[in-house]
């Protein structure tokens, strides 16, 4: 893409965003913390608009975007204040897994209610035994006739109290080497023999969830490419997973300009929170300037590797060090979670350190 179609795709987002966005804002009563149905009203908005899912090819309701076109899509959003996660499972993960691997039947029945905001998505992937080492997953899916009949624990499985699907990895041969006998379904999470039970967070609130599975029949058709293609089809999800985190750097940060509006509040701010706040500015300028890098990369026709890794790490750090000094700034008030505080981001920011590959692993990807 050139820098003149560039340019002329930035236009096209920000008109139709400035045109749509403020308005729908106000008509939901310009809330601190959208909930989850204004969250799927959004996605709506954006669906009718064509913006649904940009990165989808055309023939299942994209754009058909590449990373760049993403990028600037996203960044635009971004900018003024419309990217409001909405089944982030379904959008980042599900649907390119889908679109990459899945028959076309499975695309017609699966893809156009994710696009319209109808169904939700869960990821049942980590395990008690098998979080950053996933291929060391033991759930087990035993062949039964025209199906098969699974058992196993999920754990940290975000939304799967609110998700109507799952994409499951699970073993189906214990004596093959581990990365080879990985299998790959679709589950419906309203099948017999699912239970869902939420795990509290630090911040009060029930996001993810332990998932049981006791001898639940999934349909042979539900498999996503063949028995011992589960590890190369979740390596396709992994992948979108950490690309949806990336370019989702604007979200979850505590805005810089809040930061300082919190500073200025009590007078001028003494030496050591004009040090902090310098040090916050200085982390946007470098994931800015990270987030430069990984596109020039994408606009050469390379593949960024460590870069993406170094970025993940970069946000992660951001988001801690903007929340710690926003609640710092408020002082005794810093200890209420109150929506839009930035005691809340504070409380949710460990879990970027973790969650899509933690810290530790993500450096060894880099020193790799
Ligand atoms: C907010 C959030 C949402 C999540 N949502 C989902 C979801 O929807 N579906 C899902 O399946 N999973 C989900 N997860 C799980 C996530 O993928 C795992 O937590 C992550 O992969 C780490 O695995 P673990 O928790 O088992 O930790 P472990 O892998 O047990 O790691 C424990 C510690 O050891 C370190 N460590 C492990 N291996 C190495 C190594 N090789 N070198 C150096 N250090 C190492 C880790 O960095 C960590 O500090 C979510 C996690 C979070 C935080």
């Amino acid at each position: 893409m050139s820098e003149a179609q560039e340019e002329a795709l930035r236009a096209e987002a920000r008109a139709w965003l400035e045109a749509t966005f403020p308005a729908w804002r106000e008509s939901v009563g310009n809330p601190a913390r959208y909930n989850s149905e204004q969250r799927r009203a959004w996605h709506r908005v954006q669906a009718q608009g064509g913006w649904g899912a940009p990165s989808w090819p055309v023939e299942y309701g994209g754009k058909g975007f590449g990373p760049v076109e993403y990028a600037v899509w996203a960044e635009e959003k971004a900018r003024i204040g419309a990217n409001i996660p909405f089944n982030v499972t379904g959008f980042g993960m599900a649907g390119p897994t889908i679109i990459a691997h899945a028959t076309e039947l499975q695309k017609k029945r699966y893809l156009p209610p994710l696009l319209g905001g109808d169904e939700i998505w869960c990821q049942l992937f980590s395990e008690p035994g098998a979080g950053s080492d996933l291929a060391n997953v033991t759930t087990r899916a035993q062949r039964d006739g025209d199906s098969w009949i699974v058992t196993g624990q999920k754990v940290w499985s975000s939304s799967a109290h609110e998700a109507d699907f799952g994409i499951l990895l699970a073993r189906y041969d214990f004596d093959k080497p581990k990365h080879e006998g990985l299998i790959y379904f679709i589950v419906d999470m309203r099948a017999p023999g699912i239970e869902v039970r939420p795990l509290r967070q630090i911040s009060g609130e029930s996001e993810f969830n332990e998932v049981f599975m006791t001898d639940v029949r999934i349909p042979d058709e539900n498999r996503i490419g063949e028995p011992g293609d589960g590890w190369r089809v979740a390596m396709t999800t992994l992948m979108f997973e950490r690309m949806s985190i990336g370019s989702a750097t604007g979200g979850y940060t505590f805005p810089f300009e809040r930061l300082v509006a919190l500073a200025r509040a009590h007078g001028r701010p003494g030496a050591l929170d004009r040090q902090a706040l310098a040090g916050v500015y200085t982390r946007y300028k470098i994931l800015d300037l990270l987030n430069a890098r990984v596109l020039s990369k994408l606009r050469k026709g390379e593949i960024p590797t460590a870069e993406g890794s170094i970025l993940k790490i970069a946000l992660a750090d951001l988001i801690s060090a903007s929340a710690a000094l926003g609640v710092r700034l408020l002082g005794g008030e810093g200890l209420l979670l109150k929506d839009g505080s930035p005691t809340r981001a504070f409380l949710e920011a460990p879990a970027f350190h973790i969650g899509g590959g933690t810290d530790e692993v993500q450096k060894n990807v880099v020193a790799e």
